[in-house]
């Protein structure tokens, strides 16, 4: 979905849940969470979303998983959830270069190809690669040195705001989980160099997760860096996933027609979780 039906989703969770704002992006658009609270003081869970542009499919499923009440009868944990973390790329996708402000966009045109599709962007509205940005082994496999479409890492790590934002909103709340749902391939990554029981810790949760979707687990640590779960599990230690959800039979952006599909095998995420938190609380694995 674009930011504006976002918005109207939120006007309905404010009745519910507790929404704030976590900061602007460049072009002026919110970044929000939305958090189904238990109580004061209980951990919390992390779920965030629409991190690359083209993959806003990903927001449809988290609003999906609220919409369900999916997260409701949790009593032992907060839930987070951060449905659309680039919602300047995700117009730029959905909505062409009209949708940012006048003096960008000759330049984005120009990182573009002078293309007037954007469709399959998935940067920030600056051309930052959100997802390489994070304080993780930062610019250790560089995709791109200057701004693009994607794989620019930045011009040094947490350049972008939303990564920014994002870096600061988990280091404030310490999350006993993150969960970044990214498309496509129905597949999940746990390890970015932790060893002994950190590892055992977040294979096991990852082997839980990949059960309940019947996704594959993968392990190419070797490969990336810079992402939202590599920073979780470098740097703050905690365990920390990126799911690509949607078959890699289909074409980028996955259709919304695709998301009841999509939605069904992420039906028992709050179970994954509780399971989740469970293991994170076991001494024995830290
Ligand atoms: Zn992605």
């Amino acid at each position: 979905m674009d930011y504006k039906s976002f918005l109207q989703k939120l006007e309905v969770y404010k009745q519910k849940y507790k929404v704030q704002s976590l900061g602007k992006t460049q072009f002026n658009r919110e970044i929000y969470a939305v958090e189904k609270t238990s109580g004061e003081g209980l951990s919390t869970a992390f779920l965030v979303a629409g991190v690359h542009a083209r993959e806003h499919i990903t927001t449809d499923l988290v609003c999906k998983m609220l919409d369900e009440g999916l997260f409701d009868k949790i009593e032992e944990f907060n839930v987070c959830i951060i449905p659309m973390a680039n919602p300047d790329g995700i117009e730029l996708c959905t909505g062409g270069v009209l949708s940012t402000p006048e003096k960008y966009r000759k330049m984005l045109l120009g990182i573009n190809s002078d293309s007037p599709d954007f469709s399959l962007w998935k940067a920030n509205g600056m051309g930052v690669d959100i997802n390489n940005n994070f304080d993780a082994r930062f610019g250790t496999n560089v995709g791109s040195h200057i701004p693009a479409s994607q794989g620019f890492v930045g011009w040094f790590a947490e350049s972008a705001k939303e990564t920014k934002i994002l870096a600061d909103f988990t280091r404030a709340v310490l999350p006993f989980i993150t969960i970044s749902y990214h498309s496509k391939g129905e597949e999940i990554y746990y390890n970015f160099f932790q060893k002994d029981a950190f590892l055992e810790r977040d294979k096991l949760i990852a082997e839980r997760f990949a059960a309940s979707t019947g996704y594959a687990i993968k392990n190419p640590e070797q490969t990336s860096s810079g992402g939202y779960k590599d920073f979780c599990v470098e740097k703050l230690k905690i365990p920390a996933l990126t799911i690509e959800v949607g078959s890699d039979s289909l074409s980028h952006p996955i259709s919304e027609e695709y998301l009841t599909e999509i939605y069904e095998k992420h039906k028992f995420i709050a179970k994954d979780l509780k399971f989740a938190y469970n293991v994170a609380r076991d001494k024995s694995y830290v």
